[in-house]
């Protein structure tokens, strides 16, 4: 529609109570009882707690790119709903959680919920790619997979277009692999276990798994079998591809290695 899209790409941003401007979105209702905030991107939207209009301008923009990435990999349209709250306190509270230690953002409900100090002090392509990988967890779901299988998608989504190189995206694996240690088996749910001590090191795993299975068998081919592992057992999602979970553990551990190895070709 061209009225609101001529609105909506200029990414205004308000203040609400007031007799100006529009009314609160509708996402924005029940959030907090005064001091809402929010901006439109061309097509997200980003609704803060006392935020400022600078701040909710560049989340929509980013959201927008964000969007525009997810979109194309699902093949089907997303509208980004990002909620920056005031504190990490308050952050916690809306994503009905105790801690976000560690969390820069995370997906809950349907928006990305911003973590403020710890995203403030991600550098701008971090940004991109934790919105990235937020929406992914939004727009394509995370129930019923193996957790490596949603944070490798999520990751894969995310590092798309981040400019970023293999073995900087992937610095602690580097490390270890440099050392000569790789992992024998695919990374367990429970290795996600916040403050686990190979974190980092998993979920780079996970995102060259899924890196791995686009670049062979195609980008189609991972969100496919992202679709069907919902609910199902790994071994059959995975039977459509000709693979078994040892051979694609086996094929996993050869890439981890070449393209992690200097003189890689990364
Ligand atoms: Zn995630």
């Amino acid at each position: 529609m061209v009225t609101r899209r001529a609105v909506l790409t200029a990414a205004l941003a308000w203040t609400v109570p007031g007799s100006a401007g529009p009314r609160l979105p509708s996402e924005a209702r029940g959030l907090w009882e005064s001091g809402v905030t929010f901006a439109y991107g061309a097509r997200s939207l980003a609704v803060g707690h006392h935020a400022p209009a600078t701040l909710l301008r560049d989340l929509a923009a980013r959201a927008d790119a964000a969007g525009r990435t997810v979109s194309a990999v699902l093949r089907r349209p997303v509208r980004p709903v990002v909620v920056v709250p005031a504190s990490t306190g308050e952050a916690a509270a809306l994503a009905g959680t105790g801690s976000l230690e560690g969390l820069a953002a995370l997906a809950s409900r349907g928006r990305v919920i911003v973590v403020p100090g710890a995203f403030a002090r991600l550098t701008p392509v971090g940004r991109d790619v934790v919105l990235a990988h937020e929406l992914t967890h939004v727009a394509a779901g995370t129930h019923g997979r193996p957790v490596w299988l949603r944070e490798g998608f999520a990751d894969y989504v995310g590092y798309l277009g981040s400019g970023l190189e293999v073995g900087v995206a992937a610095a602690e694996l580097a490390e270890e692999v440099g050392s000569g240690r790789t992992s024998a088996r695919l990374p367990a749910d429970g290795d996600f276990t916040p403050g686990a001590p190979r974190l980092a090191q998993v979920y780079q795993e996970s995102w060259l798994a899924c890196r791995l299975i686009a670049g062979r068998y195609g980008e189609r081919a991972l969100v496919d079998l992202y679709d069907r592992a919902a609910g199902r057992d790994l071994a059959e999602a995975l039977r459509p591809l000709g693979l078994s979970v040892p051979t694609l553990t086996g094929l996993w551990r050869e890439y981890v290695r070449d393209e992690l190895t200097a003189g890689g070709h990364g």
